[in-house]
């Protein structure tokens, strides 16, 4: 099996219409990216993906969908406007720009190879600013919001009130998010422009060790059941020195890209921090009344919080697999899970003449109630498996003679290659218990 490099990812990203540079004909624009037809359905399948996980199978979480522009105050109450900053340095010989924490200063210029060019290191805010209203002055300025967490910390209270929910209970958001990010390059792992999945986990203090036990071991599993690689799964715990100066505690979810083991997730017990910080900046009382006992507390908040942009490139990276095949042929096939694969079946009719074609085309459009669903015949079926394999479809179903006597078709699997018959009334079920319990198995089967 040859190496998966990011080269080849984004190759076939381009290719195949999963993401293309924003902007592309006017040179790019770093750190943008755009979904293509088959990147949006993969996107949007490992967002409902979690939102199903996180809301339809905890009775215990919420669902939130807060605006992105939010009053000012907010992210000074968060400690953004002060500490959100990354120390930037500069070379003075080529002008290139680096994260001073991701180059050696003692070293030479990795661009123009000059020494001793470097400026002193200098905060720099991550946040983008913009301005509200028709005046831009001081009082109009506005961020655009470098994580989502905030807006479910401001509408805490009103979630409490208006949904009946008792601590502990979670609110779970997923929405874009912003960064004036220096260092863009592996492809769409760190954009300006991105999108997260967090849910905020409210706790009575003291019961905080042991929740964020609990989703550790929920948030693991998650990516387990989506089918990615175990081996390729890992925690980072942070040490003193990376963790946020409210954090108590904070792992990350690691997975193994092909750039080396990178964050893919956070798990973070934030304390009372935010909620306290917003009660002192709003002056509004953010007390949890508990109806039983009546203690009033600020909760504590374990936090989880995943990239759903850098969950496609993890998902792309886990799929992509370049398999030889017996004849010498090498077959690039991605291997998504089928509950996240852009497209579940594709209807081939063998040929297009007598009636074989009508017949697939009808047959394909009665599954789409069911499926996401691609209808092709044009080129030798081989040809369009390979299509199919190479966009990650698990099922191809092939309309044949046979099958106009007989109402079978064939159920060919993308990974395996195995091909069956099935009778057509039974198709659907068949799918549907095959996407289920479906388990990926290597490239030599
Ligand atoms: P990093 O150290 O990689 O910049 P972070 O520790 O600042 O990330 P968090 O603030 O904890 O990240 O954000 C939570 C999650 O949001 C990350 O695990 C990651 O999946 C995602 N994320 C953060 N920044 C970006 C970005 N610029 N592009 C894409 N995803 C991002």
């Amino acid at each position: 099996m040859s190496e998966t490099t990011l080269d080849k990812i984004v190759s076939l990203c381009k290719r195949r219409g999963f993401i293309f540079q924003s902007s592309e004909i006017y040179g790019g624009l770093a750190g943008s990216w755009d979904y293509g037809p088959l990147g949006v359905e993969l996107k949007n399948n490992i967002r409902d993906f979690w939102w199903k996980e996180m809301t339809q199978l905890h009775d215990n979480i919420v669902g939130l969908d807060a605006a992105i522009l939010m009053h000012p105050r907010v992210w000074e109450a968060s400690g953004h406007v002060e500490n959100f900053t990354d120390p930037l340095v500069d070379c003075t010989s080529c002008k290139s720009r680096f994260r001073a924490d991701q180059i050696d200063l003692e070293e030479a210029c990795p661009v123009c190879g000059k020494r001793g060019t470097f400026t002193d290191p200098r905060n720099f805010n991550l946040m983008f600013s913009t301005h509200i209203g028709a005046v831009k002055d001081e009082s109009s300025l506005i961020y655009l919001r470098p994580e989502t967490a905030q807006g479910i910390y401001l509408d805490f209270k009103q979630v409490v009130q208006s949904s009946r929910v008792k601590i502990p209970f979670g609110i779970a958001q997923v929405g874009k998010a912003f960064r004036n990010e220096i260092t863009t390059r592996f492809f769409i792992f760190r954009s300006t422009e991105f999108e997260q999945m967090e849910m905020q986990f409210f706790v009575k203090p003291g019961t905080d060790d042991e929740w964020f036990k609990y989703w550790k071991g929920e948030r693991m599993n998650f990516y387990k059941k989506m089918g990615i690689s175990p081996d390729k799964l890992r925690w980072h715990k942070h040490g003193p020195d990376e963790l946020a100066f409210y954090a108590k505690e904070a792992y990350d979810i690691q997975y193994l890209f092909p750039m080396g083991w990178q964050e893919l997730e956070g798990v973070h017990n934030r304390t009372d921090y935010d909620l306290n910080q917003h009660q002192k900046f709003s002056g509004k009382d953010l007390n949890y009344l508990d109806q039983e006992t009546q203690e009033r507390y600020i909760p504590y908040v374990v936090e989880t919080s995943a990239g759903l942009t850098r969950n496609v490139l993890m998902a792309l990276s886990d799929a992509y697999e370049e398999e030889t095949l017996e004849d010498g042929e090498v077959r690039t096939v991605m291997r998504f899970h089928p509950l996240i694969a852009p497209i579940t079946v594709a209807v081939l009719p063998l040929v297009k003449k007598d009636g074989i074609g009508e017949a697939a085309a009808k047959l394909e459009k009665s599954l789409r109630e069911h499926f996401a669903t691609f209808h092709d015949q044009s080129g030798a079926i081989g040809r369009r498996y390979r299509r199919m394999d190479e966009i990650g479809t698990p099922y191809c179903v092939t309309y044949d003679y046979q099958s106009l006597d007989d109402n079978t078709v064939t159920l060919r699997y993308r990974d395996s290659m195995r091909q069956e018959r099935v009778k057509i009334d039974e198709l659907v079920n068949k799918i549907n218990y095959e996407s289920k319990n479906y388990k990926r198995i290597g490239g030599e089967v």
